[in-house]
């Protein structure tokens, strides 16, 4: 994980035992974002290791929104956009950048200009470029399933974090 110049305002630990509670998890988040954040956008940082579950939890979160059809890894696009509606999203993969100005040379501060779902996996490839996030997820493999460690970082990203966390039984704040 990154150094961020901000303290967290809110974490939230997800037990995700298979990838039904991960597609689950990430309803909640797109309908969340849907209901109270989009108007904002928000830009969402994805840490973890090669099959953590990064972009399964980007498929979920784009099928909730309401996309239909194919989810690619972004990983040699480095960028895949998505409208869903009157939702954009973007989806960065910058696993193959070998240093962070990689980021602005393919002009990819554009996509953060406009209010957007910006969900970006790989940030460290671009660490000191990207702006601090609105929200972070960190996904641990644990055992045959996963946990995902969810912090905001401004008052958009808790917001966001917090209505999606409401159930009880499957989160805990920390
Ligand atoms: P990443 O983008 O982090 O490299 P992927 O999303 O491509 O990883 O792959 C994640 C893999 O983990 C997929 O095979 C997916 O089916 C699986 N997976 C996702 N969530 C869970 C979970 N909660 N428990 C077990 N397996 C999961
Ligand atoms: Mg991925």
């Amino acid at each position: 994980m990154p150094v961020l110049p901000v303290s967290p305002l809110a974490e939230y630990r997800f037990d995700l035992p298979d990838e039904s509670a991960t597609d689950a998890l990430a309803a909640r988040f797109a309908h969340a974002y849907g209901d109270q954040i989009a108007p904002a956008g928000l830009h969402v940082h994805l840490h973890g290791d090669l099959g953590a579950g990064k972009t399964a939890f980007v498929r979920a979160t784009l099928r909730a929104l309401g996309h239909v059809g194919r989810v690619r890894s972004p990983t040699y696009t480095l960028v895949e956009p998505y409208q869903v509606g009157s939702l954009a999203v973007h989806h960065f993969d910058l696993y193959r950048f070998s240093e962070p100005a990689e980021w602005r040379e393919a002009g990819f501060d554009e996509y953060l200009g406009t209010p957007a779902l910006n969900l970006i996996e790989w940030p460290e490839r671009a660490e000191g470029v990207l702006p601090t996030p609105d929200l972070s997820f960190a996904i641990d493999v644990v055992g045959d399933g996963r946990c995902l460690r969810a912090v905001a970082y401004s008052d958009t990203g808790r917001a966001c974090l917090v209505a999606f966390a409401t159930s009880p039984e499957d989160a805990r704040g920390v």
